[in-house]
């Protein structure tokens, strides 16, 4: 992992992804492939030289926070600075497509390129993934006139946007939201507050408000949502009525600025279809939660990086630290926590690629009926797993984060307790990535609704292809371990599915091996393709399917009573 675009990327961008395929379906036979593969490495190049120059002055600014001014929120200089630099390069708002001035990035390379620039500063990425969130929504759900009036001016890095969700009483449940659209004579203006908002003093806002026909009957649920854009000015000039009240005081991702905005008589344009803004809004978040393990990712390989040189460099009872078993031991589990997240979102990039080039195929005039039925089927098939495998992605990667962060601090001793200790910013920013863009504890329960809704058959079958394909030893043996971990899972699962509240008492532990398999077969994909990445396969499989055993029979063994135990426990605190 010497450089930012390491050999862990190069063999993705290599081998894991049909490119032929991807092309030919998004521009036809005609397609370029291998230019336009050379392209997306040059890109990938660009971001890393990008990044790793960048990447001093970022670390050293952590600690400064944006201000608010006059009412207008001023960035600090190093993220201005650095995001005028990624700006140039046409590297804030990678997914808008050509046709607006973008690079129309697929999603694989767009994670890569976030991971590269949260390595540097996670606060910086959390600027920049947001807008271009913001951005891939627009794309998707504007107008023709807005999409043709903004998308320009966010390729080129002119406007910043922000998502506007969070209210004091919405939180994991956007249900709660009160921000009233009220439509007028055609015109909507919206009333009320957001909070947490990054890039709160952003030129476009994408809001999340209840309609004012609906307000009422619609109140507590997702139903009457809308998503608006709200501009600060609006296009004759004229200053709109949102307004930054407050810049927060936070642990980490200093350099991200985190607002509270009000919304007074302000006029906005409806995005999407009328009460279907939560319909929209999740395409949002989905695409942000693998932004957010993509961030982790980032963090996790600054913090591996960081302990691993430290571990060679301190030298106790006579030897560098790195020479002691005990050490080793955890900076293993560090790359292998890390490697099984980037293992498990590039797989999610790639479906999701997958299917965005086959909807752009379908798309086209000459495609026959046959065609047609044959790549909705696929396309079906591919959105259940993408589900799946979306929250899992994000719960894994911001989890395994939390967790290499804090062992990094634990390498560096006492020193990465310090104030001004590398590892320790490292720590403070990842906390945020289990906690944004939904929780962790939402994340798992999004899973489990899936696996509710029959997900599991279809990911297991893709898995259990693939490790058909391992006939060689010593692939073979490890292969025949994973495939009897599928058997454990789908063994324990009904045993959730008769009760919801036993089912989400488990929902960590279901994801946890569910998990445990989808990786493995990933891992084991990369050994196939280079050999030397058998240690890290065999080390997840090893580790794991005994974690998972121990999970799966407890999850066989246990009750709905296990919620009564949990009450009678937190009652004897008598707090
Ligand atoms: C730095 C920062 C930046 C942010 N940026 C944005 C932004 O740009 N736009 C935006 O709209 N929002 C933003 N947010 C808000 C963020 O998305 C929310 O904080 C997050 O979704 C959690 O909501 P909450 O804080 O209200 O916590 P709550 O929903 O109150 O959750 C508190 C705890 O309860 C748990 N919990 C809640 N419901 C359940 C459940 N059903 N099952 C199990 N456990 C549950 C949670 O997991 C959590 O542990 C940001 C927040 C921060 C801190």
């Amino acid at each position: 992992m010497k450089t930012y675009f390491h050999e862990g990327l190069r063999l993705y961008l290599g081998e894991g992804v049909d490119w032929n395929s991807y092309f030919t379906l998004r521009k036809g036979t005609a397609a370029d492939v291998p230019g336009e593969r050379a392209a997306l490495v040059e890109i990938l190049e660009t971001a890393a030289q990008i990044c790793e120059g960048l990447e001093p002055e970022l670390r050293g600014g952590w600690s400064e926070s944006a201000r608010l001014e006059n009412g207008e929120v001023v960035y600090p200089g190093h993220i201005e600075k650095a995001y005028r630099t990624l700006a140039e390069a046409g590297l804030v708002s990678f997914g808008v497509e050509e046709k607006y001035g973008g690079f129309g990035l697929p999603t694989v390379v767009t994670n890569m390129v976030l991971q590269m620039i949260a390595r540097a500063d996670a606060g910086l990425m959390t600027v920049i993934g947001l807008q271009a969130g913001v951005a891939d929504d627009l794309q998707l759900y504007a107008s023709e006139e807005l999409k043709d009036r903004y998308l320009p001016r966010f390729a080129s890095g002119e406007l910043m946007g922000a998502m506007d969700l969070t209210e004091p009483a919405a939180g994991s449940d956007l249900g709660g939201i009160t921000t009233r659209a009220t439509e007028v004579d055609g015109r909507i203006r919206l009333d009320g507050s957001k909070i947490f908002i990054t890039n709160g003093g952003a030129e476009i806002h994408l809001v999340l408000a209840r309609d004012a026909e609906h307000f009422d009957a619609s109140k507590g649920t997702t139903r009457g949502l809308s998503l608006f854009l709200c501009p600060r000015t609006l296009p004759d000039g004229r200053r709109n009525g949102v307004r930054v009240v407050r810049l927060e005081d936070k642990l980490g991702i200093h350099g991200s600025p985190t607002a509270a905005i009000e919304f007074e008589d302000a006029e906005a344009y409806l995005v999407g279809v009328k009460g279907e803004g939560f319909k929209a809004m999740l395409t949002l978040m989905n695409n942000a939660r693998l932004g957010v393990a993509a961030q982790g990712i980032g963090i996790s390989e600054a913090a591996v990086h960081a302990a691993v040189g430290y571990a060679r460099e301190r030298k106790q009872f006579g030897a560098p630290i790195l020479e002691q078993p005990l050490m080793k031991n955890i900076l293993a589990r560090m790359v292998l926590a890390l490697e099984g997240s980037r293992a498990l979102l590039y797989r999610t990039c790639v479906l999701v690629d997958r299917n965005r080039s086959i909807r752009a195929y379908l798309e086209g005039e000459a495609v026959s009926a046959d065609e047609r039925e044959r790549y909705e089927a696929i396309h079906e098939r591919n959105e259940v797993r993408i589900r799946l495998l979306t929250p899992l992605a994000k719960y894994l990667a911001t989890e395994s984060c939390d967790e290499i962060t804090r062992h990094a601090i634990q390498v560096h001793g006492g020193l990465g307790y310090m104030a001004e200790s590398e590892v320790g910013k490292l720590h403070n920013d990842a906390i945020i990535t289990t906690i944004y863009e939904g929780t962790s504890e939402i994340q798992v329960s999004f899973a489990l609704r899936e696996i509710g809704k029959g997900a599991l058959s279809i990911v297991f079958d893709e898995v259990r292809r693939e490790l058909e394909t391992m006939k060689d030893e010593p692939l073979a043996s490890y292969a025949e371990r994973v495939r009897d971990g599928i058997e454990r899972v789908l063994e324990a699962s009904p045993a959730l599915m008769s009760d919801a509240r036993y089912a989400l008492l488990s929902a960590q532990s279901l994801a946890e091996v569910v998990i445990s398999v989808i990786v493995a077969a990933e891992l084991l994909k990369q050994a196939q393709l280079d050999p030397s990445r058998l240690d890290h396969a065999a080390s997840w499989i090893e580790r794991r399917m005994v974690d998972l055993d121990a999970r799966t029979k407890r999850i066989r063994a246990g009750t709905v009573d296990l919620l009564d135990r949990c009450e009678r426990m937190i009652a004897l605190t008598g707090a």
